[in-house]
């Protein structure tokens, strides 16, 4: 039982690894493939060569027959003749009898002698050739035997013999070097396969180990690998959603610890305020200024609150898109203002150059235009002006400008940060929270617009959003 385990466990483990997979996989095909094409090469040689050799010696003994024919009563010229015609032969040349009586022999020994063998029955049997293959004494030897064809129709034969040792090497010798050259291949298969599958895994292996460094909360953990192909694209996007994940719980961390800090500020004034309520024996007048002072700065968390439940909402929501008119939105949102307006006595104009439609999801917006004429009436001076202008150039624009106290050059870059405030000591009289126009840059992300700003200090400001289709 244990043992089984043991190896369904090793072969897993094997089964495992890329490298040794390719290794495995292509080692086997290399092996499968190179075996076969070299049976079927061997085997087309051997019998090639085997066939060419035949048909030589089968030549050979034509010929002999061709010149022995006549001369079958003459043993004496018979067998002059033969050794004369079997010098370029190697082997040994026989005439024989119909009974087998050879009458011929280039080496004269067998002459007189009778001989018999497969290949002499068969020719007898009126086969045109027999051949045969015989080993003796560890040799190798071909026998082509053929007819001599006679007016008479009795049959005589001629038998050649000759060693074949060299053919059979030959097949052996090729055979070995198909073995090893195969031998050779599938090394050379295995070990190529190993090194391009660690090529593969090794970069796998580092991926995961980042990734899990990731799991366990290393947010910023990065791999280097350059490669040009799909495993180095593979690993310049994990880098980058690395890059990212980092980002974000850094933003997330940062957005936190300045929401508990905005949340900590009125609860702290509030609680003093109380405390030296309760504290002191004071005038109904105290009392009074001292409550509205709270109540003010409920308000302000109030609003805090509401902003950060639209910052939250904006994570979760998703966009839905229809045509929305700028000029329509933008007449319908200043008219909310116009108490505003009257407060501070400031004139504002709508220029609506030609009618332009967006994509957009009205409710967010609405949102914008809210948050950037609100800041324009907050930061505008009081007599001053707000032009809110829109139409179409390259792309669909809306620019809201005013001539109030204007950004400091320094703080332009961050006013899209959350809780940013230009100048943080008019929070009391603003009331801003700095969250507004993160709101709006949060919005304009989703919907793939963009949004800058241009700014002078006690000059004014001017906000433009660029609609993409
Ligand atoms: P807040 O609630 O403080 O207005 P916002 O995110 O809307 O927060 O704006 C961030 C900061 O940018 C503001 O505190 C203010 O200093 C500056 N700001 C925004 N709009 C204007 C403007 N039209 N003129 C001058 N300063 C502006």
């Amino acid at each position: 039982m244990g043992g089984r385990v043991l190896l369904q466990k090793g072969k897993l483990m094997m089964f495992r690894k890329i490298s040794l997979i390719m290794a495995f996989t292509y080692g086997l095909i290399i092996i499968v493939t190179i075996a076969l094409l070299n049976v079927i090469l061997v085997y087309t040689y051997q019998e090639n060569q085997i066939a060419k050799n035949e048909d030589k010696y089968v030549q050979y003994a034509k010929i002999i027959a061709n010149i022995a024919k006549d001369e079958l009563e003459d043993t004496m010229t018979l067998n002059g003749i033969i050794r004369e015609n079997s010098r370029g032969i190697e082997g040994r040349v026989l005439v024989l009898t119909g009974e087998g009586k050879v009458l011929a022999d280039n080496y004269t020994y067998y002459i007189g002698k009778y001989v018999s063998n497969t290949e002499i029955i068969k020719v007898l049997a009126k086969e045109q050739k027999a051949i045969g293959y015989y080993i003796e004494d560890n040799r190798h030897i071909m026998t082509a035997v053929v007819p001599i064809v006679q007016n008479r129709g009795s049959r005589s034969l001629v038998l050649i013999s000759t060693y074949v040792d060299w053919l059979f090497e030959d097949i052996r010798e090729l055979r070995n070097q198909a073995a090893i050259i195969s031998i050779l291949a599938a090394i050379l298969a295995i070990v190529l396969s190993y090194v391009f599958g660690k090529r593969i895994s090794g970069p796998v292996e580092k991926l995961t180990k980042a990734s899990e460094d990731i799991l366990n909360g290393k947010l910023d953990t990065k791999v280097d690998i350059q490669r040009a192909d799909e495993i180095g694209k593979l690993a310049e996007t994990f880098n980058k959603m690395s890059e990212e994940l980092y980002k974000i719980d850094t933003n997330r961390r940062r957005f936190i610890s300045d929401v508990s800090h905005e949340l900590k500020t009125p609860l702290t004034s509030i609680k003093a305020l109380i405390e030296s309520l309760i504290d002191g024996n004071n005038e109904i007048s105290v009392y009074k200024e001292y409550l509205g002072d709270i109540n003010g700065e409920m308000d302000r968390l109030s609003l805090l609150v509401k902003s950060l439940l639209t910052v939250t909402r904006l994570e979760e929501l998703e966009l839905k898109r229809e045509p929305v008119s700028i000029c329509a939105e933008v007449e319908s949102i200043t008219k909310l203002f116009t108490p505003l307006l009257k407060q501070k006595d400031i004139n504002l104009e709508v220029i609506c150059a030609e009618e332009v439609t967006i994509f957009a999801d009205r409710g967010m917006f609405r949102e914008v235009l809210i948050n950037i004429i609100d800041n324009a009436i907050k930061y505008g001076k009081y007599n001053g002006n707000i032009i809110v202008n829109c139409g179409k150039a390259e792309k669909a624009y809306l620019k809201v400008s005013d001539n109030g106290i204007g950004i400091d050059e320094k703080d332009l870059p961050y006013v899209f940060d959350v809780f940013y405030r230009a100048d943080k000591s008019r929070r009391r009289d603003t009331g801003g929270s700095g969250i507004g126009l993160y709101i709006v840059r949060k919005i304009i992300e989703l919907h793939g617009w963009s949004i800058s700003v241009k700014s002078e200090a006690k000059a004014g400001t001017e906000f433009l959003i660029e609609f993409s289709d």
